[in-house]
């Protein structure tokens, strides 16, 4: 413990005012510290040390005009992490919360996630503090188009690959795409996420809620337990909820809730598909807010709060970084959750996550049970780079496979010598070794 302190006081003081950024190297440090001390080659070498420091850190300024004329100025950043393992990759997120802890945060924990799927990618991440909500199709368009029109001379399917994230999905990727090939007149995969007509893989918008599901699957099977039956909590209602939503239903579970900003919906009944397909169109094309689902099929709206105060077996949080606090586990527990597993990066505080490791929840950390996104982003590159497309049928088999490998990783590196099995210590292992042991190879670089 007095390592990671005296670590964790250097972090802060190189990296001060990046809250979430210190809170995921703690929990990376404190898996990690433990694990090689007793491994000079790691200490000597000062990995963690340098993993924690960016390769490069690009932070530029994005002008765009408003449909009424007016000059905006926002401001654009990509996160350059690693590239231990391969080139940088990792999706930009547009929302008016980003900043450079959020973005380093998340590239931090894509490095290790990235690692853990066992495909060459490195880690990165990026996005403006751009809000998307409430700006026309035009707006958007001049928005992406200023952001790649600086952005495209550090990317290239070779060396930084970003993808989608919150606030940036097929109309944003689409627009960038067509920027960056105008900008460099080449067709490659520089973008993942792309429309099947111009590059994308099938299954990737539902990589990341599949993936996890998938996940979840293996949590319950090792406990002899299925999810058939179960009532699941989901929140937020975006890409990764949707499809996590499909799953769920397609097994047999009942999904009684999803979310955005403004609040959450509590459908006792269970959301089905034809009212995933409602949730669909409302949050997709016409970009409503979820609250005109309980005004449509008649259940609860619970303005400004998040779901965790339902009944549920499951729960999956897939909105945001720290939307589920101490209290919520507590409420979690008490009303008979058994399992949670993180879609969204980081969503679960640290106070909440000792919760749940300290009553014996079945508890998984995003960097293992959200990956299968970035696996299929990872394939989608395969698929570029040869000129073909893998069927629907494959690109699942092949996600299915890489979300049971993640899932061995965790049980090879999470057992405690109490014989706890901690998905968080696995997880942080199995990702740090890879990386690690290349940059080793690698030299000082
Ligand atoms: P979307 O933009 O599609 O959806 C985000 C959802 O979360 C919306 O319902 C949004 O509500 C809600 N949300 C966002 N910010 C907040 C906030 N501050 N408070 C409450 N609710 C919020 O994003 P994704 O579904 O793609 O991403 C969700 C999470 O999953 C993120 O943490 C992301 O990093 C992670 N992730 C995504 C992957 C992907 O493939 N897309 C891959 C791996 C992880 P509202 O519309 O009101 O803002």
């Amino acid at each position: 413990m007095k390592s990671v302190n005296s670590f964790m006081s250097r972090i802060i003081k190189r990296n001060p005012g990046e809250p979430e950024f210190h809170q995921a190297v703690q929990e990376v440090a404190e898996s990690v510290l433990p694990y090689i001390e007793d491994k000079p080659v790691y200490v000597k070498t000062k990995i963690l040390e340098r993993m924690t420091e960016p390769e490069r850190v690009i932070i530029f300024r994005v002008p765009w005009m408003t449909d009424s004329g007016e000059v905006e100025v926002n401001r654009g950043f990509r996160v350059q992490m690693s590239s231990a393992i391969g080139p940088y990759k990792g999706g930009l997120r547009f929302h008016p919360s980003v900043n450079l802890s959020t973005l380093k945060f998340l590239a931090f924990e894509q490095t290790f996630k990235n690692s853990l799927t066992q495909l060459p990618l490195g880690g990165g991440k990026g996005g403006s503090d751009f809000d998307p909500k409430g700006k026309s199709d035009r707006e958007i368009m001049n928005f992406c188009q200023s952001f790649m029109t600086e952005l495209f001379r550090h990317i290239h399917s070779d060396n930084d690959v970003p993808a989608g994230d919150i606030g940036v999905g097929a109309r944003e990727i689409g627009f960038m795409f067509g920027q960056y090939k105008r900008l460099k007149n080449e067709f490659t995969g520089v973008l993942t996420g792309k429309g099947h007509s111009y590059g994308g893989s099938l299954i990737r918008p539902e990589a990341t809620g599949y993936g996890l599901v998938y996940f979840v699957l293996h949590m319950l099977k090792l406990h002899q337990r299925s999810i058939d039956g179960k009532i699941v909590a989901i929140s937020g209602s975006g890409n990764v909820a949707q499809y996590a939503l499909e799953k769920c239903i397609e097994l047999g579970a009942k999904v009684v809730t999803l979310s955005d900003s403004s609040g959450y919906i509590y459908d006792q009944n269970g959301i089905d598909a034809d009212k995933l397909a409602y949730v669909m169109r409302l949050k997709n094309e016409e970009r409503g807010r979820i609250k005109a689902y309980a005004e449509r099929f008649g259940c609860a709206f619970v303005a400004g709060k998040t779901p965790w105060e339902v009944n549920c077996d499951i729960a999956l949080p897939c909105a945001t970084q720290n939307e589920l606090l101490e209290e919520d586990a507590k409420m979690l527990i008490k009303n008979g959750c058994f399992c949670v597993a993180e879609g969204a990066n980081m969503p679960c505080t640290p106070e909440a996550i000792e919760i749940f490791e300290n009553n014996d929840i079945l508890y998984a950390p995003g960097k293992a049970t959200n990956a299968g996104g970035v696996a299929v982003s990872g394939l989608e590159m395969s698929q570029n780079a040869l000129r073909l497309s893998w069927s629907r049928a494959e690109v699942d088999q092949k996600l299915q496979e890489i979300m049971e490998n993640i899932h061995r990783t965790c049980i090879q590196y999470g057992y405690q010598p109490d014989g706890r099995l901690s998905y968080v210590q696995g997880a942080n292992i199995g990702g740090f070794i890879r990386v690690a042991d290349a940059m080793i190879a690698q030299g000082l670089v």
